[in-house]
């Protein structure tokens, strides 16, 4: 049989996870996990460039790993873990930080944001963040990403860091690639019109896992839309069109062809449009909601669940550093 190509992808621990999370990565991962040879991760070292304070992480860490599974991510089946046990980790980001250049890290369009929303902190972590991630990715010599699209520069950066590894020091590591089952990578727009649902940013324009069925109705209802179009199949404004994609990643077939063609034939009625949006959501969260909080009474589990994963993506990045260091000289 030959061997599986390999995956690796992770989720910070800053918060609820969302749609966007879902639709963007766990759906992936979950579809994945039979096929390929995968790597899970729970990002907490990522999770201090934003979130330096660590009280709440032990709860967080819980969740992340408690929403994948309820998910249907295995932990029989994939290494589900925690990037701090990994301590190999910080070994390849050094390695990595000597041919990351500041001009190409300050130009990073998440680092930007974040220096927008932090004046405060930009730290060096912030700076060096695609680094880190690079570091994740290749320490299991991994090929797919599965992530959303606001990661794809990411992965660019990731490439141009591998490929100058592999010129100055021969050929260690694939050229990883951002992997979606689809053509395109997934973009899960927020509630409000503007951007894209994400943990900490703008929460009521964003569902979250967690969210209990009252709240879910409340927060699709309260969605941008206006008095309906005028002409006949004219184009859709960001809002409405937001409101179509999120449709189509929990409604059925019937239920968005209706809504299309009431669109198209000016006789849409957004209230309704989003109630029967609302009842679909209910649907698909609430199932991962119990799980995951059943789930989280059982702590023994967790960390079992994390002592496997740990054991199983340390034995792949110990071969992996064993290259690295004789591929860079540090064999004396
Ligand atoms: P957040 O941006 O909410 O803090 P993370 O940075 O931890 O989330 O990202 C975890 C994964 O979820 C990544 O693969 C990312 O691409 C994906 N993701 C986050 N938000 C969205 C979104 N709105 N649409 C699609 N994918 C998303």
């Amino acid at each position: 049989m030959s061997k599986k190509e390999i995956v690796m992808s992770g989720i910070r621990p800053t918060g609820f996870l969302h749609l966007g999370n879902y639709f963007g990565a766990i759906r992936n991962y979950v579809r994945m996990q039979d096929d390929f040879e995968c790597y899970f991760m729970v990002a907490d070292l990522h999770s201090l460039t934003t979130h330096p304070d660590t009280k709440e992480l032990k709860a967080n860490v819980h969740r992340v790993l408690a929403e994948n599974i309820a998910c249907g991510l295995d932990p029989e089946k994939a290494a589900l873990y925690c990037q701090s046990h990994v301590y190999e980790t910080s070994e390849l980001y050094l390695y990595l930080n000597m041919l990351a250049y500041k001009g190409e890290l300050e130009k990073t369009t998440t680092f930007k944001d974040k220096v927008r929303l932090q004046p405060e902190n930009v730290n060096a972590g912030l700076l060096t963040y695609p680094v880190l991630q690079t570091a994740d990715i290749v320490l299991h010599r991994a090929r797919y990403v599965p992530v959303g699209k606001d990661q794809e520069q990411h992965l660019e950066m990731a490439r141009n860091f591998v490929n100058r590894f592999n010129h100055r020091y021969g050929d260690v590591f694939p050229e990883p690639i951002a992997f979606n089952y689809n053509d395109e990578l997934v973009k899960v727009p927020s509630l409000d019109g503007s951007g894209k649902m994400s943990k900490s940013e703008n929460q009521l324009a964003t569902l979250y896992l967690a969210d209990d069925d009252e709240l879910i109705r409340k927060k699709v209802m309260k969605a941008k839309t206006d008095s309906g179009p005028i002409e006949p199949n004219s184009t859709k404004p960001d809002y409405i069109e937001n409101i179509f994609a999120l449709m189509k990643l929990v409604s059925s077939p019937d239920t968005i062809k209706k809504f299309e063609d009431d669109y198209n034939n000016c006789v849409i009625r957004y209230g309704d449009m989003k109630k029967q949006l609302a009842e679909d959501m209910v649907m698909f969260i609430t199932p991962v909601r119990e799980k995951t909080n059943s789930i989280l009474q059982d702590e023994v589990y967790l960390k079992k669940v994390m002592d496997l994963g740990a054991e199983k993506a340390r034995a792949s990045a110990k071969a992996t550093m064993q290259l690295v260091r004789e591929a860079m000289g540090f064999n004396y």
